[in-house]
């Protein structure tokens, strides 16, 4: 992939390896341009990996009436179970109803969700009795409960339809660079004509040449837009969302809980995904972007506090796994709430040529590529040719697998990772107990996912650090020694990279 940076110019280069950049790259490559991304750390490290792993239209959104993003979100829904059935899976969510009026308000609100989603829909919301709204969560706090209202939404694990993405998007004739850094801009005559970059790995510097850049950096959009004009009005107002996870005895079968309504107005959910529960979420404004946010106390005290009033059996601090913060990419609207601001995504184009998406959601990064490279293709001057994302089956396309096996995450990838344990039984040593990622993943991690550290490994090829923090600090010695033999690093290397990744992952210890 370095090598390709030597050519002399690209069609697009996109800036930012989170789901809108990486869903922009997959459609500009399977278009047939010549597209480079470049992200300054690992895909996903931001806010990609931190989401609450639903692909949703979003009841809220039902609830603020709009209507046009829940549609075009349900639609999305609906493509991304077609091209990604190995990734994405429908799951059933119950509102409980504890007061009479509950029942016909949810009810209906649910139907006109089943609506929207038109022919793409997933199986029809019902009305559950208390009984089967027992069976369905045998842990629901009982006092009071009259039944529920069920629906179905899709799940996935975020930071590998991450990767997924890359692995899509380099299928389809791209170059992506993870630790590659954009310092600045290069104009010519007012006109972006590049950018110039920095491998932060060899601290190489490249000027690279196109047509037209994107810039795809979620919350730190704005760094590069006034990079390329300082008197740019900042347009990002990031909010922090935080995490708790759980044993699943919280709550044993497959079936989340959606909160209707917390203290600040807003939703909850209690989700089960991969043998824990994730708690979450909560919308914290902050004035600093960063790639690496801090959960607060009041925020787990808040989350604490909600599960406690629809669980049975109180969760407290000591359950607590792992707790991860993402943050939001926010567009500014004057004198709105965060939680009152819209997740549509926005489209903006300097004078130089400069193009910025922001905002928007991970369910509707396919339709943000489609949209932003839509623009690009004028921008650039490029010749048109149609997006065909929409039937577009990404990297590992694989129907029929059973979701609850944790190979199906990698759809056909499965048999070539069973391979290395058949050719090396030694690669089928679990990582950390209690949780099925093993040394192969590792190997294969290094040698085809472009995992360069301890952290890629244990936060987002495997999921490790989110499901427990603890087992992870205590796995990555044996992480670092597999890296170090598939990359050639000394012990030195391997030293270091324990200690960064101690550093980061005490984070989210509870
Ligand atoms: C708590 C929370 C829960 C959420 N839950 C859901 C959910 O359940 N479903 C859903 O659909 N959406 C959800 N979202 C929204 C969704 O996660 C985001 O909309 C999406 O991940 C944003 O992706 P992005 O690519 O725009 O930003 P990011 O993922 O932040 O990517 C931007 C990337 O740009 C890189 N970058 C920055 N500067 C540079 C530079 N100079 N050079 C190179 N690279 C650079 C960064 O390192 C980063 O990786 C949630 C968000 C939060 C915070």
């Amino acid at each position: 992939m370095i090598q390709d940076l030597d050519r002399d110019y690209w069609d697009i280069i996109i800036v930012g390896g989170g789901a809108t950049g990486l869903g922009a790259a997959v459609d500009a490559a399977s278009r047939g341009y010549k597209t480079l991304l470049l992200e300054q750390h690992d895909f996903a490290k931001a806010t990609s990996s931190r989401s609450t792993k639903l692909i949703h239209g979003g009841l809220r959104y039902l609830q603020q009436g709009n209507i046009g993003l829940v549609t075009e979100a349900l639609r999305e829904r609906g493509l991304l179970c077609d091209n990604a059935p190995h990734l994405v899976h429908h799951m059933s969510f119950l509102v409980p109803l504890y007061h009479w009026w509950e029942g016909p308000f949810y009810g209906i609100g649910l139907k006109v969700y089943d609506l929207l989603a038109g022919e793409l829909g997933l199986e029809p919301s019902r009305h559950l009795s208390r009984k089967q709204t027992l069976q369905a969560i045998p842990t629901i706090e009982r006092e009071g409960l009259r039944g529920g209202a069920l629906y179905y939404d899709g799940q996935f694990d975020d930071a590998r339809l991450a990767i997924t993405l890359a692995q899509t998007a380099v299928d389809q004739g791209a170059t992506l660079l993870n630790y590659m850094q954009v310092t600045s801009l290069l104009k010519k005559k007012g006109l972006i004509e590049g950018v110039r970059a920095t491998d932060l790995e060899t601290g190489t510097h490249y000027n690279l040449k196109a047509k037209v850049v994107i810039n795809a950096t979620g919350i730190f959009s704005d760094h590069l837009r006034k990079a390329d004009d300082k008197k740019a009005k900042t347009m990002m107002e990031p909010s922090q969302g935080i995490h708790l996870v759980l044993p699943a005895s919280f709550l044993p079968r497959n079936t989340a809980i959606l909160v209707p309504h917390t203290d600040d107005e807003r939703v909850i959910f209690l989700v089960p995904w991969h043998g824990r529960v994730l708690i979450g979420t909560t919308d914290t404004p902050v004035k600093k972007a960063s790639l690496e946010p801090l959960p607060l106390k009041k925020e787990i005290e808040f989350l604490l506090k909600h599960a406690a009033r629809y669980l049975e059996k109180d969760p407290t601090r000591e359950d607590i796994l792992s707790i991860y913060a993402g943050q939001r990419p926010l567009i500014k609207a004057e004198g709105k709430s965060t939680a009152a601001l819209s997740r549509d995504h926005v489209i903006t184009i300097s004078k130089s040529g400069f193009i910025t998406i922001a905002g928007g959601k991970w369910t509707t990064y396919r339709k943000m590529g489609e949209d932003v490279i839509n623009k690009a293709i004028s921008v650039g001057g490029l010749p048109f040719r149609a997006c065909i994302t929409a039937k577009l089956h990404l990297h590992g396309y694989q129907k029929g697998l059973d979701l609850a096996d944790h190979w199906s995450l990698y759809g056909t990838d499965a048999k070539e990772i069973k391979r290395l344990i058949r050719n090396n039984k030694k690669l089928s040593e679990i990582i950390a107990p209690h949780l099925p990622y093993c040394a192969a993943e590792v190997v294969w991690a290094v040698r085809h996912e472009m995992a360069r550290s301890v952290e890629d490994v244990l936060a987002r090829r495997t999921r490790t650090l989110f499901l427990d923090a603890k087992a992870a600090i205590e796995a990555a010695p044996f992480v670092a020694r597999i890296l170090a033999k598939e990359l050639k690093k000394s012990a030195a290397w391997q030293k270091k990279q324990i200690q960064e990744f101690k550093r980061v992952a005490q984070n989210y210890l509870p």
